[in-house]
């Protein structure tokens, strides 16, 4: 089983490299954003609990996450692939993370770190935000969470650096372009 992390800012193009990737490569899609949104919908307790720090920007603690996560993976035992997308966003994160797939036999094969400016960040966040309807998508939400991503997420950068798994990708140009890179990578690590 290949486990690919794709890392990188709120609005740096995670979900959607990871779309090209799952049809490329048939993996299959972990994204703590989309299971935290299932969550709200169906206004479980999570859903419940996550809801005010998603509204503030803020990270939901590491806790909830992990735990959440852990029931995630094990839904996926039978696939080639695994792509994590909004996790790790912290040390722990990275930590639990590496625990849990060594608990099961595997480990982090690659970490794909989208590389897009602040500027160019914002921009994109703004732009998404009139179409997503997106509530975490507003000027004032969107700082929060780049500042968020600079003090507790950028840090696994060079967590992943030391184990000698990160791969940094430019993540501006054309998609097909940025795919590329990417696809590079994953092949690299395969
Ligand atoms: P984006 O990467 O575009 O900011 P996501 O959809 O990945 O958006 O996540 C939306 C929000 O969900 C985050 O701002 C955060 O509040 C919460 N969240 C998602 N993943 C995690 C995580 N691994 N740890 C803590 N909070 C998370």
């Amino acid at each position: 089983m290949t486990n690919v992390v794709i890392f990188g800012a709120p609005g740096s193009g995670k979900g959607t490299q990871s779309e090209l990737i799952i049809k490329k490569y048939g993996f299959d899609h972990i994204s703590t954003g989309d299971v935290l949104r299932a969550e709200m919908k169906n206004e479980t307790e999570l859903g419940k609990i996550a809801k005010d720090y998603i509204a503030k920007g803020a990270l939901v603690p590491d806790d909830l996450i992990i735990n959440m996560l852990a029931n995630v993976l094990d839904s996926k035992k039978n696939s080639k692939g695994v792509i994590f997308d909004g996790f790790p966003r912290t040390i722990p994160q990275g930590e639990a993370l590496n625990k849990m797939l060594a608990e099961r036999g595997c480990k982090v094969d690659v970490v794909l770190s989208l590389e897009v400016d602040d500027a160019e960040l914002m921009d994109r966040l703004i732009k998404r935000g009139q179409i997503s309807g997106r509530s975490d998508d507003n000027a004032e939400t969107i700082k929060s969470r780049l500042e968020v991503y600079h003090g507790q997420t950028s840090p696994l950068k060079q967590f992943y650096i030391e184990q000698g798994i990160l791969a940094s990708i430019k993540g501006t140009g054309s998609i097909e372009e940025i795919f590329e890179r990417v696809s590079k990578a994953i092949d690299a690590c395969k």
